[in-house]
């Protein structure tokens, strides 16, 4: 990080080396960053500076050295990421945070959250973002193609999560949120059925879609591959919607009413959500296929 960040720096000023550039080497990287200058002193060293600078005015070779400073420290705070994040962070508490101190100190002892939401993890698709949920609203758990799996099977990270917000937080609804161009939905659908060895943890994890993918390749095998990612796409949600009746805390709460199972689809190509709710009264226990009901397309 260090060695990358000098010989940007290096390269932007065309230095030679970096010996003209105060600051310990340790500072680089992080918030420190900005605090490094450019050495007064560097024409004093650099013959070819020197030498044009004694053609021109005092003046202006130190107006010349304010302006290259400045655009270095422009250069480096365009570089750094951290930049951006700081001044939203500080924007958040200046405008949200203390203007609603009593909301957040209530949060600082407790939370009470009404849903909790299972996103994928595909930095376009953020749910507080495209939902306007905010802090104490949802217990968000993201993971690649928002995949939940059944309760017997698989790693026990997003279980550990709907153990603690379904029995702990008692929230009321979970939101399975998925989307369009999920790559995560892409690669499941791409791959071979002699590929779920694979040492990719991407494909070892997407294969825990595999029953979505086959319910998808049962009806839409004749489509071309973006059709079939779409479809697959809202298909792992009902998967995954089916998945969570197979905890028994879970099944336990629909059966009483007391929580709600939804699947959201977000397409971020056409700009629309829609939202629709399990009906359990219609579900496995007959063997039929669950239902849905209150359908929703928000456009
Ligand atoms: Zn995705």
């Amino acid at each position: 990080m260090a060695s990358l960040q000098s010989a940007s720096l290096s390269s932007f000023l065309d230095f030679s080396n970096n010996s003209n550039i105060f600051g310990s080497t340790l500072k680089l990287g992080g918030s420190d960053l900005t605090l490094f200058r450019i050495s007064t002193n560097f024409t004093k060293t650099n013959p070819v500076l020197r030498l044009k600078a004694s053609r021109i005015s005092p003046e202006l070779t130190k107006e010349a050295e304010n302006i290259r400073e400045k655009m270095s420290e422009e250069t480096l705070n365009v570089h750094d990421p951290f930049c951006d994040v700081k001044q939203r962070f500080l924007s958040f508490k200046k405008d949200v945070y203390l203007k609603n101190l009593e909301h957040y100190q209530n949060l600082a002892e407790t939370q009470s959250p009404k849903f909790t939401v299972i996103a994928c993890a595909d930095s376009r698709v953020c749910p507080s973002n495209i939902l306007g949920f905010q802090p104490g609203d949802a217990f968000t758990v993201r993971n690649v193609a928002n995949l939940v799996l059944p309760f017997e099977t698989g790693p026990p990270e997003t279980k550990a999560a709907l153990e603690f917000s379904v029995n702990t937080l008692q929230v009321e609804n979970i939101l399975v949120i998925g989307h369009s161009r999920c790559g995560g939905i892409r690669a499941l659908m791409s791959m071979q059925d002699e590929e779920e060895d694979s040492r990719s943890f991407i494909k070892s994890w997407v294969t825990f879609g595999k029953n979505a993918r086959a319910s998808t390749k049962a009806v839409a095998s004749n489509l071309n591959l973006d059709s079939q990612c779409r479809h697959c796409e809202k298909e792992s949600i009902n998967h995954s919607l089916m998945n969570l009746l197979t905890y028994p805390w879970i099944k336990e709460r629909v059966a009483k009413g007391t929580l709600s199972l939804h699947g959201g689809y977000y397409d971020f190509v056409d700009g629309t959500f829609e939202k629709w709710t399990l009906d359990y009264n219609h579900k496995v226990e007959d063997g039929q296929m669950c239902s849905i009901k209150s359908r929703e397309f928000w456009s």
